[in-house]
């Protein structure tokens, strides 16, 4: 009849036509029994915004988004409404919304959410204005096309940038609060903690070989650049700023080379194994076959670096890559796995094939390798373990193909055993501390600490003793007193003197550069290096390699050291020479007189703890060490009294007129942050 229906009412129409052309999107939506969310209603602008993400079209809200609301609506509580900002990547763009929720809860039916969403452009730059830091801060993560990872001092991740994702496969979400360690190589969390640690002292670090978990559960090659972040002048986090390399490596044939290959023996290293080995499972899932690892392990190999040097030893390492690769056909492969043990990794494992190259390869063993002329006889233990028998993992295949190794070494050598459960007990600890100590450097499990030397009048420290730790992630702490007789047993002690010796070198050298006060560390040098041709040589070469004072370095033989007076004496003239000084440890412990010590030039005498122990109680200790103390004051030398604990031992050391001390009364061996902390500033 021309008048309006009376069902028809204003009130919503306006209310709707307001929702139609207002500038924030409004969206109302059901939550259906199965927890589902239903979209009832949406405004234009809505509507337009999530085109392109089917908000509609299939009733619900794109994914991403619709995530992000659950998540605030499941966190609502009692309440019924809530107004918060949500940050949501709609089409790769992080975008940040302003959203009022409104729930109603209806008699009977499923409540009723009421969506108001308003995307806030101007938050984000207002935001990024807060202060000039934060700005830049948040410009230099989010806008930089290397990811960027944000750590705080326990290495829990504060903040990534977008580029985190294309890269390895994470979401922000999916890291923030978590431990960066959890993305690294069980081998390469000490590492990264040390690294941590610099970090927060303000060092700037670059780590150029890294590993790090992509989401697809692959290790990725990648550089680390470490930026401590200052605010009010103390580093409040660090970030880490990545570089993957595997592109790089895949762009660049010989940086793939040299990165997966051994240097010594072109052969592949074990990096290259832990990654063929990805494939080689693969592989073998698929066509439902099995993989078998032969780990070759040298005998006696120490034997031939303490004759020829590990120079030479070398050359004969090399040789022995050599043979090795000519045995591997197609379907197996060769790997260096470091120090004197190779690895072969077998495709299509079958037990007759696996023996039959076990058996080349010992075969090969039988002919004699040649140095100089000069033929030398190696032979070698092999163990192996089988994939997926013995292991899902290659670290754990490897573990296994070792403990078959070793017990192969400790009964008889020279053959090979697969891997059997009962072999674990029969290897002795000392074995297997050994082939972890051949990989300690490797792996960066030693760390060098440094004992402060106190002037007993003054109490001024101007030396310390550098004295070595190693964290093993098998053994945790070892004590030097354990390991260093069996590097010194093993011939690793060579290699293990030599990283001292350059650790501290280096440390000397930085310190020099920070402009602290002038120090000198003493090193400890094995019997064994010490009389290593050539060993003058070395120190006087750090010492140039480094640029330090060569007063400020210390060499520390014992007694044992001192015998064999001919070589001796032209080796701790060279060292006089360079200018380095020289102390005698553990005096009145091994055979030598001061009068014997007359003849050599020496420029401190240390007393050893069993005679400074009980100096308070046993006038005998008393009377030795002060006769030591008077005697070496006569030839010139300086006194360091060790092992000092007490007040009374001090001070009874004061009164015999001897110049420093070390011990626990005054400080432990501290790492070089704590020495710097204590010390240095
Ligand atoms: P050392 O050269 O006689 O070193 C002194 C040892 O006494 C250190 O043990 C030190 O931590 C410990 N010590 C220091 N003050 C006290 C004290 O007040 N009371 C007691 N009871 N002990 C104290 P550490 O670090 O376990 O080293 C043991 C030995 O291992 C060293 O004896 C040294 O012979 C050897 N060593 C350590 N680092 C190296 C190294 O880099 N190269 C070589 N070749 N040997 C090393
Ligand atoms: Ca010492
Ligand atoms: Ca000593």
């Amino acid at each position: 009849m021309g008048t309006i229906k009376r069902e028809y009412d204003y009130g919503k129409f306006i209310e709707r036509y307001m929702y139609e052309h207002a500038h924030t999107m409004f969206v109302l939506v059901a939550e259906t029994n199965d927890a589902l969310y239903k979209v009832l209603y949406a405004n234009t602008l809505a509507i337009d915004y999530f085109s392109g993400n089917v908000l509609m079209s299939g009733k619900h809200f794109f994914r991403e988004f619709w995530k992000e609301i659950e998540h605030e609506i499941n966190n609502m509580d009692e309440l019924s409404k809530k107004r918060t900002e949500i940050e949501v990547l709609v089409n790769d763009e992080l975008k940040l919304f302003e959203l009022n929720l409104q729930k109603n809860e209806q008699e009977e039916r499923e409540p009723v959410i009421f969506l108001e969403l308003c995307e806030r452009r101007d938050l984000i730059v207002e935001r990024k204005n807060l202060s000039e830091l934060e700005s830049k801060y948040e410009l230099v993560i989010d806008h930089n096309l290397d990811p960027i990872i944000a750590i705080n001092k326990k290495g829990e991740i504060l903040n990534t940038n977008p580029a985190i994702y294309p890269a390895f496969g994470y979401r922000k979400k999916e890291l923030v609060n978590k431990s960066i360690l959890k993305f690294i190589e069980i081998d390469e969390i000490e590492r990264l903690n040390s690294m941590i640690i610099e970090g927060f002292q303000g060092e700037s670090i670059e780590l150029a070989e890294f590993n790090i978990l992509h989401k697809r559960n692959i290790y990725l090659p990648i550089h680390v650049k470490v930026l401590p972040v200052l605010v009010d002048g103390e580093v409040a986090e660090l970030h880490l700023i990545i570089r993957d390399l595997s592109k790089y490596y895949e762009y660049n044939e010989k940086f793939l080379f040299l990165s997966y290959r051994d240097q010594l023996t072109g052969l592949l290293n074990r990096k290259a194994l832990k990654k063929d080995f990805v494939e080689n499972r693969a592989v073998a899932i698929k066509n439902e076959q099995k993989v078998s690892i032969v780990h070759i392990g040298l005998d006696r190999f120490k034997l031939i670096n303490d004759a020829l040097g590990y120079n030479s030893a070398d050359e004969i390492l090399k040789s022995i890559g050599k043979r090795l690769k000519d045995i591997c056909s197609s379907m197996s492969r060769v790997y260096r796995n470091g120090g004197d043990e190779f690895i072969i990794v077998l495709e299509n494992h079958s037990i007759e094939k696996t023996e039959e190259i076990a058996q080349l390869v010992l075969g090969e063993f039988g002919n004699p390798f040649y140095f100089n002329n000069q033929e030398y006889f190696i032979s070698a233990s092999i163990g192996i373990s089988i994939f997926p028998d013995d292991g899902e993992n290659i670290e754990k295949l490897l573990r296994k193909s070792e403990q078959a190794m070793f017990y192969v070494k400790e009964n008889g050598r020279s053959h090979y055993r697969f891997y059997a459960k009962e072999m674990k007990s029969l290897i002795s600890n000392e074995v297997l501390m050994e082939s972890h100590l051949r990989r300690a450097i490797e792996l960066d499990e030693f760390k060098v600490y440094y004992q402060p030397q106190v002037d007993l009048k003054t109490g001024y420290v101007s030396s310390f003793e550098a004295l070595l730790r190693w964290n093993n992630r098998k053994f945790g702490f070892v004590s030097p007193g354990q390991f260093i007789k069996i590097a010194e047993d093993s011939g690793l002690i060579h290699r293990i003197g030599d990283w001292v010796l350059d650790q501290v070198c280096k440390q000397l050298r930085q310190w020099e550069d920070k402009n602290y006060r002038e120090v000198s560390i003493a090193v400890n040098i094995s019997p064994k290096q010490f009389r290593m041709a050539g060993f003058a040589k070395s120190v006087e070469g750090n010492i140039l390699k480094y640029e330090i004072r060569p007063s400020s370095l210390e060499v520390e033989i014992t007694e044992s050291s001192l015998a064999n007076m001919q070589e001796t004496l032209s080796t701790l003239k060279e060292l006089k020479k360079i200018g380095v000084g020289i102390s005698v440890d553990d005096f009145g412990t091994g055979y030598s007189s001061l009068s014997y010590l007359k003849q050599y030039p020496i420029d401190i005498i240390k007393i050893d703890q069993s005679f400074i122990r009980d100096i308070e109680f046993d006038e005998k200790n008393e009377a030795i060490a002060k006769t030591i103390i008077n005697l070496a004051h006569n030839l010139g030398m300086e006194v360091i009294a060790e092992g000092v604990e007490k007040e009374l031992q001090a001070g009874i050391l004061l009164n015999a007129n001897c110049q420093k001390a070390q011990g626990f009364l005054y400080s432990k061996a501290l790492p070089v942050e704590e020495i710097v902390e204590k010390y240095m500033t």
